[in-house]
């Protein structure tokens, strides 16, 4: 049987969710507009009045925003809200310049909690549920935001954050874990303690479900993680500067759900900014239809992905954005070619012997991009001493150029010598930047 949190909300028929995006796109142009100096400014640059959206696709008459544009008002400068009606801010630490400040009024951690919870329990995950959250509590919306979306789903939360990895496991086992939320890299660094300390997921946990997220990861990391864990592991989607996490797939893992009576979804071509046909890739652009603290109007959250507004087998009707391979913020182009680190991800994790740690370094030797990827062995590819390790190097290199069409080297190094990340793994050494 499958549950709904909403289901009124959920399987409205998509002409009435349309309605109701385009009433709220209205308001939330002329709010704003009246709210925000910005805002004001930003349509009056662009000739653009607030009674010039009349329809949903008048949105397209509105100018795009951008992280920098956070950035540049840091660090509240683009609110519509005096600061007494805040309950709440977050921060993100940019690695560039000036980190972004997101605040929340009490109905946008309503909303923002109400979002979860629609997600969580189209995956299965409430009231039977011991939520062991692993996500960083503090600045970073992950920790906070998954704690109340899984309270309001009706789950007994563990607030465990990020770090003290034995006793996250031991906790696991005494407090009967149902479901693990965290990030896939630091699920990984878990399992893999976890087995150096004798103890298995699959026979010593009652853990069922993964909730993981906050960076990119492939279909075939999620095959491993299945494989290795006897768990269901679900992707999750949003940034901090929409709320936070918000949005996870359904039990069919084929799309995340994006709540449209809540945001308003659009896929451009990132350089001409014009839609795509529907079912094409292109960038994400995203705009909050309730938020009333920072309301995002066509905010480019940099992610490549494709839209699915086809009716999902578990009989929601709101929109699936396709799991995301990456934004364009992390894409790498070497010798002229677009690499995503999670292609490299996809193709490594197919590969039975490649362990699950990897590091792309990519540097400029005589004008010409050099790339390289540091791989680890499996425990059990190593222990197998018949493994060649020249063989398996070579048989990485072709599978990785077959793929991304330019040569990689590929180097094994020790096991256990590439970094294990309690929260987002770094995945990439570009030294050309430097
Ligand atoms: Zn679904």
């Amino acid at each position: 049987m499958i549950e709904y949190w909403n289901p009124q909300i959920e399987r409205m028929p998509v002409d009435e969710l349309k309605k109701v995006q385009e009433q709220k796109l209205c308001q939330l142009v002329k709010y704003v507009y009246e709210h925000s100096p910005f805002y004001k400014k930003r349509f009056d640059d662009a000739g653009v009045k607030p009674e010039d959206v009349k329809t949903l696709d008048d949105v397209t008459k509105l100018p795009f925003t951008f992280k920098k544009d956070l950035r540049d008002t840091y660090p509240t400068g683009m609110f519509c809200v005096p600061n007494n009606k805040l309950v709440r801010f977050h921060v993100s630490s940019g690695t560039t310049g000036k980190p972004t400040v997101v605040g929340y009024t009490d109905n946008d951690i309503k909303a923002w909690s109400t979002s979860l919870a629609r997600a969580l329990t189209s995956i299965g995950v409430g009231r039977d549920d011991v939520m062991q959250i692993g996500y960083g509590y503090g600045l970073f919306t992950g920790g906070l935001g998954m704690h109340y979306g899984a309270e309001e789903a009706g789950c007994t939360v563990l607030p465990t954050s990020s770090g003290n990895t034995e006793r996250q496991i031991e906790l696991m086992q005494d407090l009967g874990s149902t479901v693990i939320a965290c990030t896939p890299s630091y699920l990984l660094f878990m399992i893999e303690a976890a087995r150096d300390a004798g103890i298995s997921f699959q026979d010593d946990t009652k853990l069922r479900v993964g909730v993981l997220g906050a960076e990119p990861w492939s279909e075939e990391m999620r095959k491993r993680i299945e494989d290795s864990t006897g768990i269901k592991a679900y992707d999750i989607f949003g940034t901090s500067e929409l709320s936070g996490p918000l949005f996870t797939e359904c039990q069919y893992q084929n799309g995340i759900h994006i709540w449209a009576d809540q945001f308003l979804v659009e896929v451009i071509d990132p350089d001409t900014g014009e839609p795509v046909a529907n079912g094409e890739r292109g960038e994400l652009v995203i705009t909050t239809l309730v938020k009333e603290a920072l309301p995002l109007i066509r905010y480019r959250i940099g992610d490549i992905t494709v839209l699915n507004w086809d009716e999902c087998e578990c009989g929601r009707t709101h929109p699936r954005i396709m799991r995301v391979l990456g934004r364009a913020d992390d894409m790498l182009i070497v010798r002229g070619i677009n690499v995503f680190p999670g292609q490299v991800e996809s193709v490594l994790m197919d590969i039975p012997e490649v362990g699950e740690h990897f590091m792309i370094i990519v540097d400029r030797v005589n004008e010409l991009d050099i790339m390289k990827v540091q791989i680890e062995m499996t425990d059990a590819a190593f222990s197998d001493k018949v493994t060649d390790i020249m063989d398996l190097e070579k048989k990485v290199a072709a599978a990785l150029k077959s793929v991304l069409n330019i040569a990689v080297k590929v180097e094994l190094v020790e096991h256990g010598s590439l970094p294990r990340s309690m929260g987002k793994a770094k995945k990439v050494i570009d030294n050309r930047k430097i």
